[in-house]
């Protein structure tokens, strides 16, 4: 068994779409960054890579490189699983997440974003837990300046059939 952590962050800011988990949330406001700026993708990603020392997700897909330009993290999760499975030899036993935003509301969203994710990995909804909490209305994520997320992953080695 290994275990991975992962956290990202981006600004929130108006004229972008709020993508979590592959999921597009309405809202005002959304997430800037280089890729679609997928906060949850990012940082699950990032988990399964550090589990297996495979480093992060700025090394496989690095954002100077003009193919990443509004990438569809998704796409880029899936590739870092392969990776992790293929070339490391170890598979996702659950992972964990904690979404933190002011706004907007994420618990409706919940879980049509798990089984976006769960499709994403090929992994049982049970196995992946996306929580959303406030900040309480302090910091970059209370005040509406960004959404930051923390996940962990456990994973174990992939059983040989
Ligand atoms: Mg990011």
């Amino acid at each position: 068994m290994r275990i991975g952590q992962g956290y990202d962050l981006h600004r929130l800011e108006a004229g972008y779409p709020l993508i979590l988990g592959g999921l597009t949330i309405p809202h005002d406001k959304g997430m800037a960054g280089h890729s679609d700026a997928d906060v949850l993708s990012h940082a699950i990603t990032d988990a399964l890579l550090g589990a297996v020392a495979l480093g992060n997700i700025g090394q496989l897909f690095p954002d100077t490189d003009p193919q990443y330009k509004g990438a569809d993290s998704l796409v880029l999760l899936k590739e870092a699983y392969r990776q992790v499975r293929e070339d490391a030899g170890y598979c996702v036993v659950n992972i964990d997440c904690t979404v933190i935003a002011q706004q907007p509301k994420l618990n409706p969203h919940i879980e049509a974003i798990r089984k976006k994710l769960a499709e994403t990995l090929d992994i049982s909804v049970q196995d992946i837990s996306v929580k959303a909490k406030t900040n309480e209305g302090v910091g970059p994520e209370g005040r509406e300046e960004a959404i930051s997320v923390h996940a962990v992953a456990l994973l174990q080695t992939v059983i040989p059939y």
